[in-house]
This record gives C-alpha cells, sequence and structure tokens, in this order.
C-alpha cells in the first residue's frame, strides 16, 4: 500500500511561470524554486520566484487594463465572462482537484467535491448577483437629486494561502472582477498551481490581456512585499495569518491601501446537553479534521456540558480513531499530509507543549504507522488543559483539538470569548432560545448553530478582533471592491 502511494505520486506536476499581461513570463531574475509534494516529501516541480521586477510588471500591466476593452465591456459581457470562467473551471475539474491534491496534500476526494466545485461557484455566484448591484438615488426634495455611482477600486493585490488555494483565490478574484477591478495574484509559495491554471482559464473565457495577473514568490522580501508596498496598487485583499496581517497593514499604510482580511481563528464549538449528540459528534469531525484541520474556520476548542462530556468523548474518540490516514489519491483516505515539513514540526511542537501542559492524548499525537515519508499526523484528540495553556490559546492549524467539559452557560460563553481571535463559533442545542442567546453574545464575524461550514454566498463572511478587517459575500464584497462616488445635481 505504501510503496503505491510513492509510486503513483512520482508524477510530476509541471513548471509554473508568471502570468503577466496574458503571458506566461519566465523568472526575470532566473531564481526558481522547487515544488514539493507534501504526500511524499518529492519534487514535483519548479516554480519561478518572482520578486520586484516580476510585481512592477504585473502592476503596470493591470493598471494599464484598467483602461483598456474591460472598462467598456457591458455588465452583461462581463457576467458572460464570469460565467464562462465557472464552466471552464467545472470542464476541467479532475485536472484541477489532482493539481490541488498535489500541492497540498489534501484528499482528491476534497478536492473534487470541495475545493474545485466551489471554485466554480464563485464565479457563477458573483456572475449572478452582477445584475442586482445599480446605482443609488436620493430625492428628498427640490433642490437637489443625488445618485451614487460605483466604479472599481482599481488594482487589486491579492494574497492567498495555502490551505484552500483555489477555492479561496476565487472566493476573491469573483467579485473582484466582476466590480470591474484588475488584479495582481499572488498565490501561497506551497500551492502555485492550480492558480497558475486559473490565469490560464481567464483568459480562454475572454478576460482581456493585464486583467489578471500571477506572480510567484514568497511574502517577505520578495513578491508579497513587493505588492503591499506598490504605490499603485489600491487595495489589498488578503487571506492568511494573523502577524502576517500586521506586517501588510504597515506596508500597505505607506499608500494607504485599502485592505480586506481574513484572518486566523481559535473557533469554540459548543455542545450542550441538550443537542443532538450524534449529529454533534459527525459534523464535529469534520470540523476538527477536515483538510487536516488547515482551515481556518476549524472548531479547535471543544467545550462539552458536563452531562454529556463523557458519553461525547467516548464515541468522539472511537470515531477519531476511524478515520484514514493516507495517500490523498485513495479514496478511503479522510485525511491527507500537511502542507509542508516545517509546518508538520510546528504541529508537532504543540502537541508536545500540551504534554507538558498537562494534557493527555487520548488519540493521535503521532506519525500513522507505515507512513514514513509525507508529513502524515494522525487526528488529535487533547484533554486536561485549560483557558490559560498555549495549546487552547494559539491557532495551531493542524488536526489537533482540545475538549473541556464546562457547567454554565455563563461560564462557556466567557471561555469561549476569551481569546485575541473572533473568527467563527458553532453551537449545538435544541433550544430555541439558548441558541438566539449565545450566538448573540459570542465575539465571532459567523456563528453557526447546529451546523459547521454551511454558507451563502450572500452573507458576511469575516472575523472580528485579530480575525479580520472587513466582511466580504454578496454586497459585503462589492462594498470592498468598489468605490462610492456620489454626484448631487442643483434641480
Ligand atoms: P503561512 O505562514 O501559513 O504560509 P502566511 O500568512 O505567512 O501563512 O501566508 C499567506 C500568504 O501571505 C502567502 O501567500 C505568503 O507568501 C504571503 N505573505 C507572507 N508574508 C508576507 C509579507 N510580509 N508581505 C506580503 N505577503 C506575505
Amino acid at each position: 500500500m505504501k510503496t503505491e502511494v510513492v509510486a503513483s505520486e512520482k508524477v510530476k506536476a509541471f513548471d509554473c511561470q508568471h502570468f503577466i499581461n496574458g503571458r506566461f513570463l519566465p523568472s526575470q531574475s532566473g531564481k526558481m524554486f522547487q515544488n514539493i509534494n507534501p504526500a511524499t516529501g518529492e519534487v514535483i516541480g519548479t516554480v519561478c520566484e518572482g520578486g520586484k521586477e516580476e510585481i512592477d510588471l504585473a502592476v503596470a500591466a493591470a493598471k494599464r487594463a484598467l483602461s483598456g476593452p474591460w472598462k467598456r465591456m457591458t455588465t452583461g459581457e462581463r457576467i458572460a465572462v464570469l460565467r464562462r470562467i465557472g464552466d471552464l473551471i467545472l470542464e476541467r475539474k479532475e485536472e484541477l482537484a489532482r493539481l490541488e491534491s498535489l500541492d497540498t496534500g489534501k484528499p482528491y476526494s476534497l478536492s473534487l467535491t470541495l475545493d474545485i466545485p466551489r471554485a466554480a461557484y464563485n464565479f457563477h455566484f458573483f456572475a449572478d448577483y452582477l445584475r442586482s448591484v445599480g446605482t443609488e438615488a436620493y430625492q428628498t426634495d427640490e433642490v437637489a437629486i443625488n445618485y451614487s455611482i460605483r466604479r472599481p477600486v482599481g488594482v487589486v493585490g491579492l494574497i492567498n494561502p495555502w490551505n484552500l488555494p483555489l477555492l479561496l483565490l476565487t472566493w476573491k478574484l469573483a467579485p473582484c472582477l466582476a466590480a470591474g477591478n484588475t488584479v495582481v495574484i499572488k498565490p501561497a509559495e506551497w500551492t502555485p498551481l492550480t492558480a497558475t491554471v486559473l490565469a490560464e482559464i481567464c483568459k480562454e473565457a475572454g478576460v482581456p490581456d493585464g486583467v489578471v495577473n500571477v506572480v510567484h514568490g514568497f511574502g517577505p522580501d520578495s513578491a508579497g512585499a513587493a505588492l503591499t508596498e506598490h504605490p499603485d496598487v489600491d487595495a489589498i485583499t488578503f487571506t492568511g495569518e494573523t502577524t502576517t496581517g500586521k506586517v501588510i497593514m504597515a506596508a500597505a499604510a505607506k499608500s494607504l491601501k485599502k485592505l480586506s482580511y481574513e484572518l486566523g481563528g481559535k473557533n469554540p464549538n459548543i455542545i450542550f446537553a441538550d443537542a443532538d449528540l450524534e449529529e454533534a459528534i459527525e459534523t464535529t469531525l469534520k470540523s476538527s479534521f477536515m483538510n487536516q484541520g488547515e482551515v481556518c474556520l476549524c472548531g479547535s476548542r471543544i467545550y462539552v456540558e458536563r452531562p454529556v462530556y463523557e458519553q461525547f468523548l467516548q464515541k468522539f474518540v472511537a470515531k477519531t480513531k476511524e478515520l484514514v490516514v493516507g495517500d490523498p489519491f485513495d479514496p478511503k483516505t479522510n485525511v491527507g499530509a500537511l502542507i509542508s515539513e516545517e509546518h508538520y514540526e510546528r504541529v508537532m511542537s504543540y502537541i508536545e507543549l500540551a504534554k507538558e501542559e498537562g494534557g493527555r492524548i487520548l488519540t493521535g499525537g503521532k506519525r500513522p504507522d507505515g507512513l514514513d515519508q509525507g508529513y502524515y499526523l494522525e487526528p488529535t484528540i487533547i484533554v486536561g488543559v485549560n483557558r490559560n495553556c498555549r495549546i487552547v490559546r494559539e491557532e495551531v492549524f493542524g488536526p489537533v483539538v482540545t475538549v473541556m467539559p464546562f457547567d454554565e452557560e455563563e461560564e462557556v460563553i466567557a471561555q469561549a470569548n476569551d481569546t485575541h481571535y473572533g473568527l467563527s463559533a458553532t453551537i449545538w442545542t435544541n433550544d430555541l432560545r439558548r441558541a438566539h442567546r449565545v450566538a448573540a453574545r459570542i465575539e465571532a464575524g459567523i456563528v453557526w448553530v447546529n451546523t459547521w461550514f454551511l454558507r451563502d454566498l450572500r452573507t458576511p463572511f469575516g472575523g472580528m478582533k485579530q480575525s479580520g478587517i472587513g466582511r466580504e459575500g454578496g454586497m459585503h464584497s462589492f462594498e470592498f471592491y468598489t468605490e462610492l462616488t456620489n454626484i448631487c445635481i442643483k434641480l
């Protein structure tokens, strides 16, 4: 079984070039870096390492494209282009899913059923939504009539993480293009593949040259920093770590760019004794370990009301042990490999820390037997820790959760809010009044009741406290990706 895994992943991906002004472009400095498959640790391709030179070219192309054919397209024509991008993503879904899994180590079944279809849907959704975005007019007296027009913000820098590469890229790119902007994308260095294919798809769908540009490279002192510092970039939309967000904010301050951030989370998952426990456990398996726990929305702090605590733990541990960790391309696999050796070491160091802090590992905490290559970790459940432990306070971004009992509603609300993060939360209860009461008091941008990860793209998405700035989704995306000009005419 193990040798098959390695053999199947020897397949080379491809070498990623930048995409600037409608053309693929090699590294200007000649610098390249390796693309590693996390499931095997093997090199599957090379990537052009961009820097200031490529960013300058890409931003100049994006700036020129703002006043080109893209600007002159009618809304109907732009909608058709956006729909075509979505269609082409679906036409190439197996190929894109394969590349996404090669890059990230996530199960191919997940890429095929979640990442890629949702990426296509982002384009279809914002194409449809664009039909309803119009002009606002005000006339309340005979003195004047006012109306506000929406125009693109301009050149948008889009900095992307590695956990859901195409899904999160398209979640921002689709409304950004719908609003008429041009864009320079900096994909995460670990996951360059699907962004490169998407550039090709955009061109095929009829996006004019210069509207979508992709520059590969690293963050600090590299393409990422050059993009955030560029004076001709009008806005930055970023998903990634809170600490990176702070660095980008400082760089963007020099030219006062508009910012939209979706950052880290340490999300509470609260299970009251009156909840449907079977359903809560099934969903908690996903909210804990989906995508190897490498989702900012994962509920890594699980709080269970004392009367059902032991029962929950027993079943949750048993079900977690049944999860299959291994080859992303094996259909039986539930949990693939972590993104990189560096990240694997970081997650392992948190498990060691949890032990030092008095935590007990009920399952997991180690590399699965028989998987010597690749960055695999068994889904891990930790108990015996408290609100002061670093394992409970810091984002691990891996398949690692803590479970803690609670007695009172007030107490669990206080614990849930005892964090500088505020991205999402889940509450499990069948008491309607409690659901509303608790949901309104949890400090998070998204609170799910009796579910997780369910999304309607019209609704606001984002985090409070240090989990983000602003909201995206439906009209909220257009608020960010457009500037309003109010025109006042005296009658
Ligand atoms: P991680 O450490 O998990 O990769 P990051 O927040 O560092 O998460 O990375 C998310 C994205 O931000 C990546 O595309 C990365 O290259 C980029 N990035 C990291 N540091 C900077 C920076 N200083 N300026 C601009 N982009 C950055």
